[in-house]
């Protein structure tokens, strides 16, 4: 029954792409119930955040050339409080939001607001009311939802949403993680890799057929911009490793024969220099 008064009474826009949506009631109501309304039916009483939402909201209403007029969900408790979006509890008027003269507060007893859709100069604008009054109530629903984005933050923008997606996922909804470079198996060896996939935080193992011997790091893992912690490693066989060490060994043995005997020419040649003053020049030597 309750669903079925809905249906009659309610009212959906005529936008159906992604983003939030914007619904109102046939039915007049004072601002609380309008509240419960929207809030029981849809998401909560309509917020507009910027000059555009708000235009694009009066267009998508129908046109009233007298009282009553809409309910938006603004308000405020008290004569000196701030208007505030109780949607989201954002703060934003605009500079042409009100209507001329307005808000005046009319005995003091005005603390909510409706937005003209008649005619003229104001359309689109604001005047605050009495509550108490019987208006139609404007409300949104909201499309985000925790499965709107995969891997990101969901944020709503007339007729669309956007994810903001995590560090390693891309995609319109986050959904896919980043790939790095498909990795070839190396030479006399293979390869296996976490999940069977290639992409951000996958991590791959190497390892060599019988008889053959990793040369590198045996596992690289796929970073957030899809690129290998590490180049990929090889196998070599115990012949190839033990030549590789042999070479490393006799480069390095020549390298330390080399620099031995520098070491000694040098000391030799200084030697030599020494006796020769000592030769050619005794008397220093006798003073000294
Ligand atoms: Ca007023």
């Amino acid at each position: 029954m309750k669903w079925t008064l809905i249906f009659l009474l309610g009212s959906c826009l005529a936008e159906t792409a992604l983003g939030w949506t914007y619904h109102y009631s046939n039915k007049t109501m004072n601002w609380t119930q309008a509240r419960q309304w929207c809030q029981t039916t849809y998401t909560d009483m309509v917020v507009i955040q910027n000059q555009k939402e708000n235009d694009y909201l009066v267009s998508q209403l129908p046109n009233r050339t007298r009282s009553p007029y809409f309910w938006i969900g603004i308000t405020k408790n008290h004569k000196n409080e701030t208007w505030t979006w109780i949607g989201n509890n954002s703060t934003w008027i605009g500079e042409q939001s009100w209507a001329a003269n307005e808000p005046n507060n009319n005995h003091s007893t005005e603390f909510c607001v409706e937005i003209y859709v008649n005619g003229g100069e104001n359309r689109g604008k604001w005047n605050d009311e009495k509550c108490g009054n019987q208006k139609y109530p404007v409300c949104y629903q909201a499309q985000c939802n925790a499965t709107s984005c995969s891997r990101g933050t969901c944020q709503e923008t007339i007729k669309n949403i956007t994810c903001l997606c995590e560090p390693g996922f891309e995609g319109d909804r986050c959904q896919t993680a980043v790939e790095c470079p498909p990795l070839s198996e190396p030479d006399n060896g293979y390869h296996s890799c976490s999940g069977g996939s290639q992409t951000f935080n996958s991590t791959c193992q190497f390892n060599c057929n019988s008889g053959f011997r990793l040369i590198g790091s045996p596992g690289v893992t796929c970073g957030v911009t899809g690129v290998w912690s590490g180049p990929r490693p090889a196998c070599a066989s115990y012949k190839q490793a033990l030549l590789a060490v042999a070479g490393c060994g006799a480069v390095s043995a020549l390298c330390c024969i080399c620099f031995c005997w520098m070491k000694h020419r040098k000391r030799k040649k200084l030697s030599q220099v020494r006796q020769l003053e000592e030769a050619t020049n005794p008397a220093s030597e006798s003073q000294g």
